[in-house]
């Protein structure tokens, strides 16, 4: 058993930042299930929102935020991460974190204009800003003694002593395929989203859902769930593994256009490319289907080699390796599964309805997003939930907790039966079902078929996962199914369509707009 003030689950931008906080009340456990480095975070490119400008301004940034989230966001809760965004990107800046300037003496921030938004305010590295920051804080994690990191230790439950107080989870070490139970005064998921339940993402393999998975299976509310973000602009192409073409390239002024080279984001929206994400989304999606094509393009070359190489250094090296120099060709792209608006329902300080238990960045759903997250707000989210988190915490600290006795151990050392490789098709399934019948456009008769299939699955699944050895694989199909299945439930539940979520059944928008929140016991759908 290891025992420390904090357990933090995840080492992407909200985990790290707390740790790095944390450190300096108590002992911090930093657990993470893969390499240090292995992250949503590390992957973003275009950016961190924070109004810069004098051109700018707060009231700004919040209208944008609100407008992108279709009714649904928490205005206070809006309001209070813009006013806080300054002082915390000072924090990352003076942790070493280097943003591009306008030249390479200037004072002045290099700021980008991503969809939805009505001004530059997007604080970038380049086109490699979330591998910048995490770098920087992984550098200042590495150097404190307070902060002990578990590397290729994966949480698999959440611990609950008798009075449902959380009070450490069971997390399977995959070096020594060992059980390791982990106690903690104060207990965060900081395990970032779930694009892989998705056959299409822009996420990395890191990202199955599990916080949110264990949450609901501790009993914590989770909220909107129907959410999904679908990215623009994934490259297309069958090497490719989810490598994103980023909204900053469109910010640069890129056109997306057919394969006989016609136009056609005015037909959708009069702000054409750079309308928010979800109507971009059904608009290539609308076009990829009236038209029979795989794909749709992205055509930046009326910038010139100059300019897109020193903007997009990244993008402009990837797509070479496959064969495409964007200086000279359009870039074939698709929609994917990239961002959840929905999780572990918090309050305004990472709290959730478990005691001890909270929840910061993509993992959470703290009302910032609302029915769709505008572009770079997440990384944002991220630093600022991290700091209420920490400044929340100090109170618990202290607190003197009783003695519990754990309520099951799975053995793991036991081998009760051997693993069946053919059974991990199940990924496959699950990853089919989630695209094809929860995917960009619903409708009723999709949805109800696809809660009876999720269902047999998560049967299935569980049998399986509870005579078999346990491994990541079997761990993370666990929890794919019960995301699968809690997003199915969250849009049955919603009777509308707004933002992300759109059903054809349902094509308007209701007048009050309501958060979906379930739990393990809730009814409904
Ligand atoms: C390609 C791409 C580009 C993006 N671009 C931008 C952008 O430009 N701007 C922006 O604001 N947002 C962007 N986003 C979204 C943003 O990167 C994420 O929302 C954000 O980084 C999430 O941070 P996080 O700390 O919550 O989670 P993550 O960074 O995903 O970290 C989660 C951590 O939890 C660990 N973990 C997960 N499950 C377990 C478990 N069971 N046990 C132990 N550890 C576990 C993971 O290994 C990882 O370390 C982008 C996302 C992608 C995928």
């Amino acid at each position: 058993m290891i025992k420390s003030n904090y357990l933090i689950i995840g080492t992407g931008i909200a985990g790290l930042s707390l740790a790095l906080k944390a450190s300096a009340n108590g002992s911090v456990a930093l657990v993470t299930k893969r390499r240090i480095f292995d992250s949503s975070t590390g992957k973003a490119q275009g950016g961190i929102c924070c109004v810069m400008d004098k051109s700018d301004s707060f009231e700004s940034h919040v209208q944008d935020t609100l407008v992108s989230g279709a009714g649904l966001c928490d205005s206070k809760m809006v309001e209070k991460m813009v006013l806080e965004a300054p002082n915390r990107i000072k924090e990352l800046i003076n942790l070493g974190v280097k943003f591009t300037r306008k030249t390479n003496f200037s004072s002045e921030f290099d700021l980008g204009l991503e969809g939805g938004h009505t001004k530059r305010r997007i604080l970038h590295a380049n086109d490699m800003t979330g591998k910048e920051i995490e770098e920087v804080l992984i550098k200042n994690v590495k150097k404190n003694s307070n902060i002990t990191v578990y590397e290729e230790c994966m949480a698999i439950d959440l611990i609950l002593d008798d009075n449902n107080v959380c009070r450490g989870a069971y997390v399977f070490n995959n070096k020594t395929k060992s059980l390791v139970i982990f106690e903690a005064t104060i207990i965060v998921m900081a395990t970032g989203g779930a694009g892989k339940v998705y056959l299409y993402t822009s996420n990395p393999d890191i990202a199955t859902g599990d916080g949110i998975a264990m949450a609901y299976r501790a009993g914590a509310n989770i909220a909107n769930m129907e959410f999904v973000q679908f990215h623009p602009t994934c490259l297309y192409n069958v090497d490719a593994k989810s490598f994103l073409i980023s909204e900053a390239v469109r910010g640069e002024g890129a056109i997306l256009k057919l394969k006989n080279g016609q136009q056609f984001m005015e037909k959708y929206d009069t702000k054409k490319e750079l309308a928010s994400r979800d109507i971009v989304v059904r608009a290539i999606d609308t076009e990829m289907k009236k038209n029979g094509d795989d794909c749709v393009y992205l055509d930046i070359r009326a910038r010139g080699r100059d300019f897109i190489v020193s903007r997009f250094p990244n993008i402009y090296s990837k797509c070479l390796d496959y064969g495409i120099d964007i200086v000279n060709n359009m870039i074939p792209v698709v929609p994917s599964a990239h961002f959840f608006c929905g999780g572990i329902a918090i309050d305004e300080n990472g709290r959730t309805s478990v005691k001890n238990l909270y929840a910061i960045g993509e993992a959470a759903c703290s009302g910032i997003h609302g029915a769709n997250r505008l572009a770079s707000n997440s990384l944002l989210e991220g630093v600022v939930y991290a700091d209420r988190a920490y400044k929340d915490s100090l109170q618990f600290t202290n607190q003197k907790l009783s003695s519990f006795k754990l309520k099951f151990l799975k053995n793991v050392e036991k081998n009760n039966q051997s693993n069946h490789p053919e059974f991990m098709e199940k990924w496959n399934e699950i990853r089919n079902l989630t695209w094809n019948y929860v995917g960009i456009v619903r409708s009723n008769r999709k949805l109800l078929e696809a809660r009876e299939k999720v269902k047999i699955l998560k049967k299935e699944i569980n049998d399986y996962y509870d005579n078999v050895l346990l491994n990541v694989d079997i761990i993370e199909l666990r929890n794919i199914v019960c995301v699968a299945e809690m997003i199915i439930r969250s849009a049955l539940l919603r009777k509308e369509s707004r933002g992300l979520h759109f059903n054809t059944d349902y094509p308007f928008m209701l007048s009050k707009a309501k958060n979906t929140i379930i739990n393990v016991i809730s009814k409904g759908e």
